[in-house]
């Protein structure tokens, strides 16, 4: 998974976006800093959501090169189990926040279309790039 997102540019990437039916998400904000080790997420929960809900241009290697707004809380509180099963808990804000988010929305079937609130801009962008604006399904 992390070669999958290394190689596709991306930031995170979650294991049905692979064909893997499991809880699991990776994520690396920063890949050009080996001293900062990609985050892997295992059965990851998010135990509270807090600070205000802004809006963040987001893109998916699932729908290439479409970005669109959209509004999350800014900071998540997520438990998990790291690569070697260990119980772990993370306090994210900014972007990490949003790509937990991002990713953990994968893990129930949404993508981040479905979240998009502007559905001028959205359908403006999906036929754009060649997607069926009838694929979304609204959250
Ligand atoms: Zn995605």
């Amino acid at each position: 998974m992390l070669q999958t997102m290394y190689s596709a540019d991306g930031i995170g990437l979650a294991a049905p976006q692979v064909g893997v039916h499991k809880q699991v998400i990776v994520i690396d904000c920063e890949p050009d800093k080996p001293e900062a080790p990609p985050l892997v997420l295992i059965n990851p929960t998010i135990k509270s959501t807090s600070g205000e809900v802004s809006p963040f241009q987001e893109g998916c290697l699932s729908i290439p090169g479409v970005y669109l707004e959209v509004k999350r809380p800014e900071v998540v509180e997520v438990s998990y189990r790291d690569e070697y099963g260990r119980p772990q808990t993370l306090k994210a804000k900014e972007l990490l926040s949003t790509v937990i988010q991002h990713e953990m929305d994968h893990l129930n079937g949404v993508l981040f279309v479905d979240r998009v609130e502007n559905k001028l801009a959205l359908t403006e962008e999906l036929v754009k790039h060649k997607f069926s604006p009838k694929a979304v399904k609204a959250v």
